[in-house]
């Protein structure tokens, strides 16, 4: 197959080029670099089934020859990064969801959207499962990113309904591994940074907000059997193992074998109180559940973290 994945060189891009092309596939990767990073392709560039294309596609996308599949990633995803980029991270959503989509028409491709958790909000639901609406400020901070991920959900169903467009839509749960930024700004690039270099782990609020965090070969397998599914309703992908900011301080220091210092900061506005996936659909529809442990998914990225901060 001959595949285009956009956000191709940022950290789920840049996995979900490796698995393509670990199964022998073509592999188009288009990004702008604005939070991607090429040093994340790097081990790919000599593939000959591999092709990087610096492209913003909030522009209009002109790729020659065809295509049999678009993973659509191309999105700022840390709370800190759609702050710093809000009209970016708007236009990316609606303006490259409708480009991509369009590409998606003219080349027969199937369709994916990397949807989020975010589209549920601050959720008065919990676990939230795919029938929940959510529960979104859309003028607060976080909007520029819901907001553009919600319409890019609508317009993917739109283009299903009336064009015939053959779509998936992945609904992503927290999700951590190598290459994630060091300056990424969310939960656990900032504590494996600040566990290397010593500093005291940073804990917004009283630390009581929970979320749950999946491993990134766990989330690229649930995206891959979503792909190979006939599923064109939202699926959340995610881990269901709920834990408190605190209860993820006291892992790390599991890992690290001895007690870290916390510094409390101000939570966010509208920082999600909760965030836990339901996967019933996943696991019944897909045969999927996430098999990696948190001990052992932070101890992969902890060893990725200190080799790039050492280096
Ligand atoms: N958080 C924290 N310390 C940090 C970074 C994040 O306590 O250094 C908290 C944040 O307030 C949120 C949770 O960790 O409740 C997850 O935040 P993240 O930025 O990873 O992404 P989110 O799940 O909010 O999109």
């Amino acid at each position: 197959m001959r595949i285009l994945v956009t956000g191709g060189a940022g950290f789920l891009g840049s996995h979900l080029c490796g698995r393509f092309l670990a199964e022998g596939e073509q592999v188009i990767c288009m990004d702008n670099l604005l939070t991607g990073d090429k040093k994340n392709i790097a081990g790919f560039l000599k593939n000959k089934r591999f092709k990087f294309v610096k492209h913003d596609v909030s522009q209009h996308i002109k790729l020659p020859g065809a295509l049999d599949w678009i993973l659509h990633f191309a999105s700022p995803a840390s709370p800190v990064d759609y702050a710093k980029y809000p009209i970016p991270t708007l236009k990316v959503g609606s303006l490259g969801t409708h480009n991509a989509l369009g590409l998606a028409r003219a080349k027969s491709a199937k369709f994916l959207l990397a949807s989020t958790s975010e589209i549920y909000g601050d959720p008065a639901v919990s676990p939230q499962p795919e029938s929940y609406w959510g529960n979104v400020n859309c003028i607060g901070p976080r909007g520029v990113y819901d907001e553009a991920k919600r319409f890019a959900e609508a317009i993917t169903m739109a283009y299903h309904r009336i064009h015939g467009l053959d779509t998936r839509i992945v609904r992503i749960f927290n999700t951590y591994g190598p290459r994630m930024k060091l300056s990424d700004g969310r939960l656990i690039p900032n504590m494996l940074v600040q566990t290397v270099r010593g500093e005291p782990l940073t804990v917004y609020g009283d630390g009581k907000q929970t979320r749950s965090f999946c491993y990134v070969d766990d989330l690229v397998e649930g995206i891959v059997r979503l792909m190979n599914s006939n599923i064109h309703d939202p699926v959340n992908i995610g881990n269901p193992e709920e834990r408190t900011i605190l209860d993820f301080v006291k892992a790390l220091e599991g890992l690290a074998g001895k007690r870290l210092a916390v510094k409390h900061l101000p939570l966010p506005q509208d920082d999600p109180k909760v965030r836990c996936p339901n996967i019933t659909i996943a696991q019944k529809k897909l045969g999927w559940t996430p098999s990696v442990e948190l001990k052992d998914g932070l101890a992969r990225t902890l060893t990725d973290f200190r080799s790039r901060i050492t280096s």
